[in-house]
């Protein structure tokens, strides 16, 4: 079974700004089509922020639950779009959720998951179907936790998770937005992938190929 030490978490929040970076005007195109063209370069300069941050943190004085707060701080000093709050409030909860450990298991992990969504959900109050990040984050828990439920390690659960992701952000095409600058636009946003759930299904596809890795730093034992 693997663990999660803050080496590995500082390493997947640098694997999510490197992924996010080279997406960015993808996104910025995909918030073209129904707001205001920003979502890439808000998620680049949230993460970068945040690989900044984390990075300067002593991983071996610093806990996971240091790793998600450090993040949680800079997410939302860097990004003054919407989705700044939203993902501070998902990192928060997940600092939340490893309080007091020193490693996180593969429990430990699948609860700073569901926490992540939750927070999303509970900061933004949209629901599955009002065309948000919520349509890939909802989805990408449920998926997690019905494949931890059935047995399945947190690299298979994950997997699960990426996938259920992919096709909550697909989705999002034929809908109408009912939260967030596009709700504006009624059917006219109808066509169109909502930048918000898209950045999510990438961020949940980076988590879960960086948290499933074998052989990081202290990414084995237990
Ligand atoms: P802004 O709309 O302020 O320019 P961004 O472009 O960074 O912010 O992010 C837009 C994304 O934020 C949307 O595509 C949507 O997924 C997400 N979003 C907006 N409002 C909410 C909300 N209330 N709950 C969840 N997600 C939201
Ligand atoms: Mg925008």
């Amino acid at each position: 079974m693997s663990t999660f030490d803050s080496a590995r978490l500082i390493a997947l929040f640098e694997a999510v700004a490197t992924r996010i970076e080279t997406e960015k005007d993808h996104l910025c195109a995909l918030d073209g089509h129904i707001g205001d063209a920003d979502h890439g370069i808000a998620m680049a300069q949230g993460f970068n922020a945040v690989h900044a941050a984390v990075t300067d943190l002593d991983p071996g004085a610093a806990a996971p639950s240091d790793v998600f707060n450090t993040a949680a701080k800079a997410f939302l000093n860097a990004v003054g779009a919407s989705s700044g709050p939203l993902y501070a409030t998902a990192f928060m909860r997940a600092g939340a959720a490893l309080k007091g450990k020193e490693v996180a298991t593969e429990d430990d992990m699948a609860q700073a998951f569901q926490a992540m969504a939750q927070g999303i959900e509970d900061r933004g109050k949209a629901a599955v179907g009002d065309k948000t990040m919520v349509d890939a984050w909802r989805p990408a828990a449920d998926a997690l936790s019905k494949a931890r439920e059935g047995g399945s390690d947190l690299a298979a659960a994950l997997h699960a998770a990426e996938q259920a992701a992919a096709k909550g952000a697909e989705a999002t095409a034929d809908m109408v937005a009912a939260k967030g600058r596009s709700s504006r636009l009624g059917e006219r946003a109808r066509g169109h992938v909502d930048p918000g759930a898209a950045s999510a299904a990438i961020i949940i596809e980076v988590m879960a190929k960086s948290l499933s890795a074998t052989g990081g730093a202290g990414g084995e034992g237990a």
